[in-house]
C-alpha cells in the first residue's frame, strides 16, 4: 500500500490526509507535536469563506471550497456522526470611498469574468440594504450575492481528522525535525523523540512553522508567525443581514450569533512570533472601536466582552498558499503558507494534493505551486485582509 507521511495535522495536513485515505487508499502517518491543537491557526481561526478575491486561483479554490462545505455533513460522515459545520452565507462586503473605487471596480470586473457572484452597490443601494451602516463617505459596495459567509472552522477540522480516521489514517504524537534521504528522495522523518517515520511521499504541512521543515530539505519557506487578534464584542443593537464587512480602513467585523467579532491589520512592526497572550488593547481602544462606532452608529454602545489572538502562516513572497512538489525532490511535498484564507481552502486544497500525490492532475493548485519561487514569480493577490 501507498505509504504517505505528513508533518502537521491542522486543517490543511487534516484534509489532506482525509482525501488520499479516502479516495486514493494511502495508509497515511500524520505527525503532529500538539494533539490539543491550542496554538494552530485552525484552532484560532474566524472561518469565513469569500469569493472575492483578484486570482483566479483563489476563486476558483473558494468555489470548490464552498460546494465541499454545503456537502460536509455527506462527505465528511463516519460511521456514528454527521459533522455539523454551521455554515452561513452572509456574503462579503467591501466597502470603497472614492479613492478605492476604481480598484473595487477592476477587481470587480476580474471577478465577473471568472463567474463570481458579486454586485457593486450604490451608496443609495447599501443604505437601503444595511439601514444600520453609515455610507456618507462611500462611493462604493461590493457585495458577495452567494457563496460567502462563515463556519465552524474546528468542527471541519475535527470532521476531516475523524473521516481521515474512519478511513485508516493514523495520527501519531512526536516533534518532527528533520529528514532521511537517498539521492532526490526522503525516506523517512527523523522525530526528536527518537522515532523515524518511513513512508513513499511526504507533506510538510506545519502550518506557521513549516520554514525549518523546508530548511532540512534545503529549501526556503519563507512563511512566519504573524499574530493577528480578533475583538469579541457585545451590543444591544441588532444588524439584520450582516455580511463580513471589510471597512475602507482594514478594519473588518462580521457577527457571530448575538455577538459581534472585529479585528484588522496590526499597528506598528509585524513582527514574527509575537506571544499570543499580547492582545492590543490600544488598537481596538484607539482605532477599532471608533472605526466601528462612525461605520455602524448602533455599536456606539458596544462592550468588549474578550478577545484571542492566533498566528496568519505568513508567505512573504505573495501572500498565497504554497502548495505542490518540493522543488529538487521526486517525493516531497507541501501545503503550507496560506495567509489567513487556508481554512476555506483546505478542502479544495487537500483535494488537490491528495490527487497530485497518487500521481494524478491537480489543475486547481497549479498555480500555488512553490517552484514560482524560485523563478522571482508572485502571484500578487489584491484583496487581503
Ligand atoms: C485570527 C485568524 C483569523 C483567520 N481567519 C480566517 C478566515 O476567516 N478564513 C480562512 O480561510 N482562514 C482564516 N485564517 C487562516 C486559517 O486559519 C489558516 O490558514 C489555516 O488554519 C492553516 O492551517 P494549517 O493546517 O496550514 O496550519 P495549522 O492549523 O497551524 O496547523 C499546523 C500544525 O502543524 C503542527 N506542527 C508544526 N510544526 C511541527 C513539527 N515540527 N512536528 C509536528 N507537528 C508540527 C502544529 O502543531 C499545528 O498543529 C485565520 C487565521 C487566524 C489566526
Amino acid at each position: 500500500m501507498f505509504q504517505v507521511t505528513m508533518i502537521g495535522g491542522g486543517v490543511m495536513g487534516a484534509a489532506t490526509a482525509c482525501f488520499l485515505a479516502r479516495d486514493h487508499g494511502a495508509a497515511v502517518t500524520i505527525i503532529e507535536r500538539d494533539p490539543s491543537y491550542a496554538r494552530a491557526s485552525s484552532s484560532l481561526s474566524l472561518s469565513s469563506i469569500r469569493q472575492q478575491f483578484s486570482q483566479p486561483v483563489n476563486m476558483a479554490l473558494s468555489r470548490w471550497s464552498i460546494d465541499f462545505l454545503r456537502r460536509a455533513a455527506d462527505e465528511l460522515a463516519v460511521p456514528d456522526d454527521r459533522p455539523a459545520i454551521g455554515l452561513v452565507e452572509p456574503g462579503y462586503l467591501y466597502l470603497a470611498t472614492e479613492a478605492g473605487a476604481a480598484t473595487l471596480r477592476e477587481v470587480h470586473a476580474l471577478q465577473r469574468a471568472e463567474g463570481v457572484d458579486v454586485a457593486l452597490l450604490s451608496p443609495a443601494e447599501l443604505a437601503a440594504r444595511f439601514p444600520w451602516l453609515a455610507v456618507d463617505d462611500l462611493a462604493l459596495g461590493s457585495l458577495g450575492l452567494s457563496g460567502e459567509g462563515w463556519f465552524d472552522g474546528p468542527a471541519l477540522h475535527r470532521a476531516f481528522r475523524r473521516k481521515a480516521m474512519a478511513c485508516g489514517a493514523r495520527f501519531v504524537t512526536a516533534d518532527a525535525l528533520g529528514f532521511e534521504t537517498s539521492g532526490d528522495r526522503v525516506t523517512g522523518v527523523r522525530c526528536a523523540d527518537g522515532t523515524r517515520v518511513a513512508g513513499d511521499a511526504f507533506v510538510i504541512a506545519a502550518g506557521a512553522w513549516s520554514a525549518p521543515l523546508g530548511a532540512a530539505l534545503g529549501f526556503t519557506l519563507p512563511v512566519s508567525a504573524k499574530k493577528r487578534d480578533v475583538f469579541v464584542l457585545e451590543t444591544p443593537a441588532a444588524l439584520p443581514g450582516c455580511p463580513l464587512v471589510i471597512d475602507p480602513s482594514g478594519f473588518w467585523f462580521r457577527t457571530e450569533g448575538s455577538l459581534i467579532l472585529a479585528g484588522g491589520p496590526p499597528r506598528g512592526d509585524d513582527v514574527d512570533d509575537a506571544p499570543l497572550d499580547r492582545i492590543d488593547h490600544g488598537l481596538f481602544d484607539d482605532q477599532l472601536w471608533p472605526t466601528l462606532a462612525a461605520r455602524v452608529p448602533a455599536l456606539e454602545a458596544l462592550r468588549l466582552r474578550s478577545a484571542w489572538a492566533g498566528y496568519y502562516e505568513m508567505n512573504a513572497f505573495d501572500h498565497n498558499g504554497l502548495a505542490g512538489r518540493l522543488p529538487g525532490w521526486a517525493n516531497a511535498f507541501t501545503a503550507c503558507g496560506f495567509s489567513g484564507h487556508g481554512m476555506q481552502q483546505a478542502p479544495a486544497v487537500g483535494h488537490s494534493m491528495a490527487r497530485l500525490i497518487a500521481g494524478l492532475d491537480a489543475p486547481l493548485i497549479d498555480a500555488l505551486t512553490p517552484q514560482r519561487l524560485l523563478h522571482g514569480r508572485p502571484l500578487i493577490e489584491a484583496n487581503v485582509i
